[in-house]
């Protein structure tokens, strides 16, 4: 699906496919150098971090595993809870493993800060943040992001993983959701 096909619904295309690949190869460039001669854990959360953790793994050269954990988000809402639940954990044990959390969007920061603190918890040897979205209150929230792509702004986005109701995971580009379709 290409975002013209759902143009009506959409106000703005923030960010292309070829903009995200060129920030992902970027990133991945980093993750190699930081990380030469390991094999680090890839741990996404799903559903959104899905199309990030694909493109994120395909594009680095060199070994990597690859987890996954679902955990309670926004649901058919646009603003965060707070509450944080995990709905399917890890089948990797992290410790003495580099883990590196791959995010798809940071935006009150709250489910990082918790998922951060509960890997920690498991013993890894190190853990790090990537994210490709970051919303301009993430910036107020004391979690690292070492790896980070693009600041947006605080709008409700959709696209690469990024659903609204389920629904536009599956464009390739980001976009600004038309407030009637949530309206
Ligand atoms: P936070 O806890 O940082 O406020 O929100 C984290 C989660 O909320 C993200 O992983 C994502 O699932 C969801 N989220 C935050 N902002 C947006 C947005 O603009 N669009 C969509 N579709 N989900 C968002």
């Amino acid at each position: 699906m290409e975002l013209s096909d759902v143009q009506a619904d959409i106000t703005e295309v923030l960010l292309t496919e070829q903009q995200i690949h060129d920030k992902i190869a970027e990133l991945a460039r980093r993750v190699e150098a930081d990380y030469a001669g390991q094999r680090p854990l890839l741990v996404g959360v799903l559903k959104g971090a899905v199309m990030v953790m694909a493109d994120v793994a395909r594009e680095l050269k060199m070994h990597v595993d690859i987890d996954f954990m679902a955990v309670s988000s926004y649901g058919m809402s646009t603003e965060s809870s707070g509450v944080v639940r995990i709905l399917k954990d890890l089948d990797a044990d992290l410790s003495g493993r580099h883990v590196i959390i791959v995010e798809d969007i940071i935006d009150s920061g709250l489910t990082l800060a918790w998922l951060k603190a509960n890997l920690a918890s498991r013993g890894p040897a190190s853990l790090e943040i990537l994210a490709l979205l970051r919303k301009p209150d993430a910036a107020k929230v004391d979690v690292d992001v070492k790896y980070f792509g693009f600041d947006i702004p605080n709008a409700f986005v959709v696209g690469y993983g990024l659903d609204y109701a389920e629904r536009y995971r599956n464009l390739r580009g980001v976009a600004v959701l038309a407030p009637h379709v949530y309206a």
